[in-house]
């Protein structure tokens, strides 16, 4: 199922006006949107991870986090779930703060693959060189890329970093954790395929270990909009104040997330709602509003690319109804007037 756009088209799409309205219209704007799509059932939960499986369909987050650190939560919002692929995005970002905008672009790619998140085929068509870091091949050549003599301390790099990304200290959910690795043989295969052909330093095992626990740390939906928000606002953390990557970095990530977040369907996702988002598999979903803010949704049941349905809905609701999409102009008042006179003129000549 492609996202139905006619679910918001009654919504007005908003122009952006440059900041959010004020506090109390979007709280009202997040709990219409929360409310609206309270009955959405469509979908299916994951379940090549067994314990995501088990997860309860009906959990539904909503949240905003504003850049001038105004939060709203609603519904299921402080329930925790484990990041899955959403952290692909943040350990990008680290990537590109310790090593570099072109040192990271030699070795990952910034282009959409076309095929799913888990493809082999993508990395064979490609001569072993990961098209981008939002798939699995290209996430685990990033993960490859933290700093560390170890595997241990790669994985303590990347635990800290998405905690600054989150304003608290993030945890692994063990169970997550113990259910991916038993079942994880396909990003191995793709950490030795990377490896056959010298894209991956080190022992692939042990990088898809990292990997699968990134992919296991324990969030909330408000915990994944302070993260976009931090990438919203050049790179601080609009909750703590603290400076957790440059805003350059900020720029690359969200650039990368854009064509790529939502895998095989980032252009239908662009299309319709127009924002930068990343998602993951266990029903998380954060779009990225630059300068603005952030907001995150959390709902298991997904489309058949892995993406939240619920939450794309209620995201793609409030891109319009908060005025948050990227390609959505209206004329300057001082421009509408030219085009009508430039417009009047042609038809008098004709
Ligand atoms: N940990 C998951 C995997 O590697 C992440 C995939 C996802 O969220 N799309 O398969």
């Amino acid at each position: 199922m492609v996202l139905d756009p006619t679910v918001w088209l009654d919504v007005p799409q908003e122009v952006s006006t440059g900041t959010l309205p004020g506090w109390e219209r979007v709280d009202e704007l997040v709990r219409e949107a929360h409310a609206r799509y309270a009955d959405e059932v469509s979908g299916e939960v994951a379940d090549y991870i067994p314990v995501l499986a088990a997860v309860d369909p009906e959990l539904f987050g909503l949240a905003v986090i504003e850049v001038g650190g105004g939060i709203h939560d609603a519904g299921d919002a402080l329930h925790a779930f484990s990041i899955q692929s959403i952290s692909k995005m943040f350990v990008y970002a680290l990537a590109i703060q310790e090593h570099g905008h072109e040192r990271v672009r030699e070795i990952v790619g910034v282009n959409n693959t076309g095929l799913a998140f888990n493809s082999v085929v993508a990395l064979e068509l490609n001569d072993g060189h990961p098209r981008n870091p939002m798939v699995n091949a290209g996430a685990i050549a990033t993960t490859a890329l933290m700093p560390g003599a170890t595997a241990v301390e790669q994985w303590e790099r990347v635990r800290e970093g998405l905690s600054a990304f989150a304003g608290r200290p993030l945890s692994l959910d063990g169970e997550v954790y113990a259910s991916e690795a038993g079942s994880n043989e396909r990003n191995r295969a793709l950490g030795w395929l990377l490896r056959s052909y010298g894209r991956l330093a080190g022992d692939p095992d042990e990088i898809v270990d990292v990997y699968t626990r990134q992919c296991a740390l324990s969030v909330t939906a408000h915990d994944l909009a302070v993260m976009g928000a931090t990438l919203a606002d050049g790179g601080v953390n609009p909750v703590t104040g603290e400076r957790v990557v440059s805003a350059d970095v900020c720029r690359d990530t969200l650039a990368v997330v854009a064509a790529s977040g939502l895998y095989e369907r980032s252009g239908d996702w662009l299309f319709e709602i127009g924002l930068p988002a990343k998602s993951g598999v266990s029903g998380g979903l954060v779009a990225v509003s630059p300068g603005k803010g952030a907001v995150a949704g959390f709902s298991p049941r997904l489309d058949e690319a892995g993406n939240s349905i619920r939450s794309q809905m209620a995201i793609g609701h409030l891109s319009r109804s908060l005025g948050l999409n990227l390609f959505a102009s209206a004329p300057a008042p001082a421009h509408a007037g030219e085009a009508r006179v430039s417009s009047a003129s042609e038809g008098e000549r004709s």
